[in-house]
């Protein structure tokens, strides 16, 4: 079997190009080829030696994964569906923005802390990701903007592992992953510029100050235990003052002064002018005054089998009010991509209409043709969507 070279830190990729008997600095002008030039196939990469290029071809392979799905928003957000084999499919979304472009990806195939308005915790856990099908979601969407904008510049600025999955119980690959796209050879993101969320992994996040520390965004939710115990099921194991005390611990480590607190509104569930009030107090209870946070309202993207519904605009704006007022930085998030549902949480629901879709037509997932089409004519049969 031939190793995949987008399984590889450039460290990792040091040790392959020795044992092949090359020197080390090999693995940078191979680690450059692949990452900044897109290149997958070993004759491109024109200035190694052709007996390298040879030794190559028979010992690893650059190995992306198929893209069964693609799908561009009204606003610019475009959605790719990535088979990982075994009848799992993961999703990336490309948010463009004035001053940014953002990737979110996915760490795992479905979830296993199974947070009751997450559509991927409903999903199940299906298995981790590997590095390379963690990186390979960046290097197609990277390579693949750059062709369609006409352009060598690097087009995306921003990554968040914010798509499918907990990426701290994935954690060994999801360092090799972050160092790839932190690394100057590689995707030269800044520490800043790359963002892990967590349901709440306390322990993982004190490894991830240590290991990688990367900007960090911590969902929160709730108020309160008894709310959030409701909500994210990891809460019982580490409640939301052990939570917070991992949160003071990371800001000491942090590439920026503040951790992202992320909040889904839920009408009934946690949107009360009291929860709110609550809130307030909770943050301030930690050590560092409310400052240290900044706090993201997300507004719920409802799908069926919740049962829980978005809570009205005017609900969150007057929860939000309250923070501020109490000198909390709060933003409310806009969706994006809400006519292809790739908005937070809807991802997971997508993957499994179209496994359903395919059961029922009797075949596996292997649409390469024209992505786009297809995924048109699979909505329009009324599936995806209806
Ligand atoms: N597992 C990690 C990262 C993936 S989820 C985590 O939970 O943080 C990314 C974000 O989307 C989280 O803040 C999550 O709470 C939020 N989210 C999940 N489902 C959602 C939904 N249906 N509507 C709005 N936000 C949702
Ligand atoms: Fe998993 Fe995050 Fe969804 Fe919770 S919100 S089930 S942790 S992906």
């Amino acid at each position: 079997m031939t190793a995949n070279l987008l399984d590889f830190d450039l460290a990792g990729l040091a040790v392959f190009c020795e044992r092949l008997g090359e020197k080390r600095f090999r693995a940078t002008q191979l680690f450059r080829w692949i990452h900044q030039k897109g290149a997958s196939q070993f004759d491109e990469m024109s200035d190694l030696a052709k007996s390298l290029r040879e030794k190559l071809k028979v010992t690893a392979s650059i190995q992306g994964l198929d893209v069964t799905a693609q799908h561009i928003s009204n606003d610019g957000t475009i959605k790719w569906l990535f088979d990982v084999g075994g009848g799992d499919a993961v999703e990336a979304v490309y948010i463009p923005e004035d001053d940014r472009g953002t990737l979110c990806i996915s760490s795992q195939a479905g979830c296993v802390v199974g947070c009751r308005f997450c559509s991927t915790g409903h999903q199940g856990f299906s298995r981790n990701l590997t590095v390379g099908e963690i990186v390979a979601q960046l290097w197609f969407a990277e390579h693949f903007l750059r062709r369609r904008l006409g352009t060598e510049e690097r087009v995306i600025s921003n990554v968040v592992m914010m798509g499918m999955g907990e990426p701290l119980l994935n954690y060994e690959p999801l360092v090799r992953a972050l160092r790839v796209m932190l690394d100057d050879h590689g995707y030269g993101l800044s520490r800043r510029r790359v963002t892990v969320s967590t349901s709440g992994v306390v322990p993982m996040m004190d490894a991830l100050s240590q290991d990688c520390p990367v900007a960090l965004a911590v969902s929160l939710h709730a108020p309160n235990n008894a709310i959030r115990d409701g909500l994210v099921p990891l809460n019982k194991k580490y409640p939301l003052g052990e939570l917070l005390q991992a949160c003071m611990r990371y800001l000491a480590f942090a590439p920026r002064d503040f951790i992202t607190l992320e909040y889904c509104m839920l009408e009934g569930v946690n949107d009360s002018i009291e929860n709110a009030q609550e809130l307030v107090d909770l943050l301030r209870r930690a050590d560092h005054g409310v400052h240290w946070c900044k706090l993201n309202l997300i507004p719920f993207n409802p799908f069926p089998a919740s049962g829980l519904k978005r809570s009205p605009r005017s609900q969150v704006l007057a929860f939000a009010k309250i923070l501020m007022d109490a000198g909390i930085v709060t933003t409310v998030r806009k969706t994006r991509g809400d006519d292809i549902d790739a908005a937070c949480g809807q991802l997971a629901g997508d993957v499994q209409d179209i496994t359903d879709v395919q059961k029922r037509m009797g075949r596996r997932r292997t649409i390469k043709l024209n992505p786009v089409l297809e995924f048109d004519r699979l909505a329009t049969e009324g599936t995806v969507h209806g």
